[in-house]
């Protein structure tokens, strides 16, 4: 188990667990420092750091941002931003906004292929969280459309499957932007989800101002994770390490702190946060 974990999800967006619940999770595992990456959002902070401060546990401010680069997904894990800022926050309230409209899209192609699914149903199963892919999926499988959440993803909500509506394409320099004028870094999240050219874009988004990659992520194979590790070294950014844990029982995935993210590589990455950060830890009032 690493002693840090930077990429959880909760029920402030598309996880199964509560803030508090993965924070506790994240102690009894052995994890000492933390990032909560809700999707948009950072409305899971505050009752996370609540958990933090009582477990003394390490909270850095968290969130993941989705972008496009051509047709393929760029992820953005932003970090040590003031959560309190405004800008920011009325930016994460308009990436918010497109991932309703985006729902109803993603209803309507369902109903075209047989699956009538209610567009409020969905919104109840995300209540207050920002709504994705995965709330659709539960809908799907409590219709018994289909048989697991990975089965709704394999079919229909996947990465080039008949109802993967992208929202309106973000641009990866916009999001970095946003975050570095709030006093932030940012870090390219899974890689090589980006596509077999994943290499070619990490330089890329370098260039757009990224400042570090996720090299420690989930289930990598030590020859993927010693391949970005050199990538970073070499482009002089920092290197991160996450579970992507949101309980959601798919077969790839991870406990919390279940990652190959050695201490010292932990440590790095935490004093290039203290180096950088505007907020490099939330504090609770007393
Ligand atoms: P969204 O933010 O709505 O695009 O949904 C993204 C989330 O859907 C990711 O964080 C994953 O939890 C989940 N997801 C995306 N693609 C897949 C897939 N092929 N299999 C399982 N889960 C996926
Ligand atoms: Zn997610
Ligand atoms: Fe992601
Ligand atoms: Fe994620």
């Amino acid at each position: 188990m690493a002693s840090g974990d930077f990429h959880l999800h909760s029920t402030a967006s598309d996880g199964v667990n509560s803030p508090t619940w993965v924070v506790e999770r994240a102690a009894a595992n052995g994890v000492r420092a933390l990032a909560l990456t809700d999707h948009d959002t950072t409305e899971g902070l505050r009752e996370a750091a609540e958990a933090a401060a009582r477990l003394g546990l390490r909270l850095i401010p968290g969130v993941e941002i989705s972008t496009e680069v051509g047709k393929a997904d760029v992820h953005l894990l932003g970090y040590g931003f003031d959560p309190g800022a405004r800008r920011l926050q009325e930016f994460f309230r308009w990436q918010r906004e497109g991932r309703l409209a985006r729902v109803e899209k993603i209803v309507a192609i369902l109903r075209e292929h047989g699956m009538a699914l209610e567009t409020r149903r969905i919104f109840e199963i995300a209540g207050e969280a920002t709504v994705g892919r995965p709330h659709v999926a539960r809908a799907l499988l409590e219709k018994g459309y289909v048989a697991s959440v990975q089965e709704a993803f394999d079919l229909w909500l996947g990465n080039g499957k008949p109802a993967d509506v992208n929202r309106e394409k973000l641009d990866p320099k916009d999001a970095i932007a946003i975050i570095h004028e709030n006093g932030g870094v940012v870090f390219i999240a899974h890689p090589t989800y980006m596509g077999d050219d994943y290499v070619e874009k990490i330089r890329l988004l370098r260039r757009l101002g990224a400042d570090g990659i996720e090299t420690y992520y989930k289930h990598y194979a030590a020859e993927i994770v010693a391949g970005l590790a050199s990538l970073a070294k070499e482009l002089g950014v920092a290197a991160s390490g996450g579970s992507d844990y949101h309980g959601l029982g798919n077969p790839d995935d991870r406990d919390i702190g279940d990652i190959s993210f050695p201490d010292e590589c932990v440590d790095a990455f935490l004093g290039f946060i203290d180096a950088q950060c505007a907020c490099s830890a939330i504090e609770v009032p007393a």
